[in-house]
C-alpha cells in the first residue's frame, strides 16, 4: 500500500488485532483511519495518535481497546498515521522518517510530501465525519509529567484535557500542528502524555482514553469544577540546523551547546532565577533563538548569558526538554513559561 494514502479500516474484530502493538502496526502497513460504530452511530468523537513515530502512548492504549473489544458509546475515529516512522528500525525511535518533514508541523499549506498529503487527507476526512471533537495523543521525548496543549482557551477545551491532566499549556504559537484547527464547535486538544519510554506515560493514556470513550458529555466541565494549572503564552528555544549539541555532566570544548543530563528533570518544575541551565560555546549565542508567537527573539528578557553559562534570568516553568540531539536542532531544545504561581477554577 502506497505510504501517503490514508487506509480506513471499519470495525475490526478484536480477534483480528494482532498480539503486541508492533505486529499491529505491522498489519496495519500504512496510514490508517479505523471507525469503531458506537452504540449511539449518530454521534462521533475523533482520536489521533502517533503523528510522530517515537510516542508510543497512545497507540498501545488503542491496541489495547481494540483487542478488548468493547463498543464505545458513540462512534469513535482513531487516525494513526507515522506507521512507516514507527516501525523503522530501532522501532519507536523516530519522530518522521530521515529525511520527512515532521507530520505534526504539516496541517497548513502547502501539503506537500508525504506528510503533507497525510495531513490534507486527515483534514478532508474530518470534515467528511464531523466529530464533535478531536484529541492528539503525544508523548514528549525527555522525562515529563503529563501535560495537556491548546491554542484556544475555553471550558470545553479544558474539560478535554483534564480527562487526562491538569497541567494546560495555552499557546499562541502557530507551527502547523493538528490542534491549531481547532475551533469553538470543534475543539481539538493535544495531550502529551509523559516521556515516550515511561510507563506512567502508558497508564495515562489509557486512563484518560477510557474516559474518552466512555464519557457521555466530555466537553462539558464536571459539576464542582475544575482546578487546572494553566501556562500561557509559551516562547519556544530553536537552535540553528548545525548547532552541536551535547548531553553530558561536564562542558563538551567540541560542542556550541552542552545540556546538562539533569535538565529535563526541571519539566514542570519552578526554575528560580539565577540557576544555570546549558552550557555555552562561543559561537552558542548566535544558533540559539528564543521564539515568542510573533517570532521575536526574547531570549535576554527570559535567560542569561555569563561567561561559559546560560542562566535563567527569571522564574520559569520549563517543559518539553528533549534529550535527543536531532529533536533539539530540526524542533526545539525545550519550552518555557513565566512561573505565575496561580491555577484557576472553572465552575
Ligand atoms: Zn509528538
Amino acid at each position: 500500500m502506497p505510504d501517503d494514502r490514508i487506509q480506513i479500516v471499519h470495525n475490526p474484530a478484536p480477534s483480528d488485532i494482532a498480539r503486541t502493538p508492533e505486529e499491529f502496526l505491522r498489519q496495519l502497513g500504512g496510514p490508517s483511519l479505523i471507525i469503531v460504530q458506537g452504540r449511539d452511530p449518530s454521534r462521533c468523537r475523533a482520536l489521533s495518535t502517533l503523528l510522530h513515530g517515537n510516542e508510543p502512548s497512545g497507540l498501545k492504549a488503542v491496541h489495547g481497546w481494540l483487542r478488548n473489544g468493547e463498543q464505545p458509546n458513540i462512534t469513535l475515529l482513531c487516525f494513526i498515521l507515522s506507521v512507516s516512522a514507527a516501525l523503522e528500525a530501532p522501532l519507536f525511535s523516530w519522530r518522521q522518517l530521515p529525511g520527512e518533514r515532521d507530520l505534526n508541523r504539516c496541517f497548513r499549506p502547502p501539503f506537500e510530501g508525504t506528510p503533507g498529503r497525510i495531513a490534507e487527507q486527515t483534514l478532508a476526512l474530518l470534515d467528511q465525519y464531523r466529530p464533535e471533537c478531536l484529541i492528539d495523543i503525544h508523548n514528549t521525548s525527555g522525562m515529563s509529567p503529563a501535560f495537556g496543549v491548546v491554542t484556544h482557551e475555553d471550558p470545553a477545551h479544558e474539560a478535554l484535557v483534564a480527562l487526562f491532566t491538569h497541567r494546560l499549556i495555552v499557546t499562541d504559537i502557530r507551527l502547523g500542528a493538528l490542534m491549531e484547527i481547532s475551533r469553538s464547535d470543534f475543539p481539538v486538544v493535544t495531550i502529551e502524555c509523559g516521556g515516550n519510554k515511561d510507563p506512567v506515560a502508558d497508564k495515562v493514556a489509557v486512563e484518560g482514553f477510557w474516559h474518552f470513550l466512555r464519557g457521555d458529555q466530555v466537553l462539558e466541565v464536571p459539576a464542582g469544577g475544575l482546578h487546572m494549572d494553566l501556562y500561557h503564552h509559551p516562547v519556544r528555544l530553536e537552535l540553528a540546523p548545525d548547532t552541536r549539541v551535547t548531553f553530558a555532566d561536564e562542558p563538551d570544548p567540541a560542542a556550541d551547546i552542552t545540556v546538562p543530563w539533569h535538565l529535563e528533570r526541571y519539566n514542570f518544575g519552578v526554575v528560580e532565577g539565577g540557576t544555570f541551565l546549558l552550557w555555552l560555546g562561543p559561537g552558542a549565542r548566535a544558533k540559539m533563538r528564543l521564539r515568542d508567537a510573533s517570532g521575536v527573539d526574547v531570549l535576554t528578557r527570559f535567560f542569561e548569558h555569563q561567561g561559559h553559562g546560560l542562566y535563567a534570568a527569571q522564574a520559569l516553568k520549563l517543559f518539553m526538554v528533549t534529550d535527543n540531539p536531532l529533536i533539539a536542532c530540526s524542533d526545539c531544545l525545550l519550552y518555557a513559561a513565566p512561573e505565575t504561581g496561580h491555577s484557576i477554577i472553572d465552575g
